[in-house]
């Protein structure tokens, strides 16, 4: 996560109906690259970008992968840093929506101190509480996870997302090019064109026949295609077994 101690008043007050300032600095918001890039003159560094989503822009659907509208942390990971005196900081895998479960302790995500019993401001030093100061790192015995979804299906689902956001945020700094939706469309079109409706099935893409993603795959016109949530692209890996590092890389 790119830290949102620098301020920019003017631009995010355009932004503040709409996004959070995490989402306007970290997420994939049009002004994000914008700041990122006043942050990275300004600090004569070209690799910020990476902490953030904004290389994503032109690939998913900003209002499919939201960012939490304060941080959230695991308490867990905290702990383990300090006690193991590594870097403490915000991996900004916890700040998207759709993460509520640290995938290494199997704990919720937290949003509120312990202590105070009051959330995070967006301007705080990772690790501590924004108002009170105490420290938020604590061990937890891990959560039987399937109480908390439908089915094992369901967990399964969100669990093979959860490995596709991280290797998504972990691939960020090796991207030769900002991917674009249509690199999506044209693996898509080059490995579908040629299937019949069977072999479409086959492929557990029945769901999307009717659309015109793949009825129409030998459309060149990227201009009109929308971009795309996670689960659509999750999909994608899914179905044809590939990593984001195959597709993107
Ligand atoms: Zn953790
Ligand atoms: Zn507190």
């Amino acid at each position: 996560m790119l830290a949102t101690f620098i301020r920019y008043p003017d631009l995010l007050s355009r932004y503040k109906k709409t996004a959070s300032n995490l989402s306007v600095i970290n997420g994939l918001q049009s002004i994000t690259p914008v700041i990122v890039t006043a942050i990275e003159q300004l600090t004569s560094r070209q690799d910020l970008y990476s902490l953030t989503l904004m290389s994503w822009l032109k690939v998913f659907d900003s209002a499919e992968l939201l960012l939490k509208p304060s941080c959230a942390w695991c308490p867990y990971c905290y702990q383990a840093w300090r006690e193991q005196g590594q870097v403490i900081y915000i991996p900004l895998l916890w700040l998207i929506e759709y993460v509520k479960f640290c995938p290494q302790h199997q704990i919720s995500l937290e949003n509120t101190c312990p202590s105070c019993n009051q959330k995070m401001l967006n301007f705080c030093q990772p690790g501590y509480c924004s108002h009170c100061g105490e420290w938020l790192g604590q061990t937890k015995y891990p959560l039987k996870l399937t109480t908390y979804f439908r089915s094992m299906g369901c967990l399964s689902t969100y669990q093979r997302n959860i490995s596709y956001l991280q290797e998504l945020i972990a691939i960020t700094p090796y991207l030769s090019k900002q991917p674009q939706i249509k690199d999506v469309y044209s693996y898509l079109h080059e490995h579908c064109v040629h299937l019949d409706e069977q072999g479409l099935k086959d492929l557990s893409f029945s769901f999307w026949m009717s659309s015109h993603l793949i009825a129409k795959p030998q459309s060149s016109d990227t201009a009109c295609k929308p971009r795309i949530s996670l689960h659509f692209l999750s999909e994608v890996f899914r179905c044809f077994n590939i990593t984001p590092c195959q597709l993107f890389l």
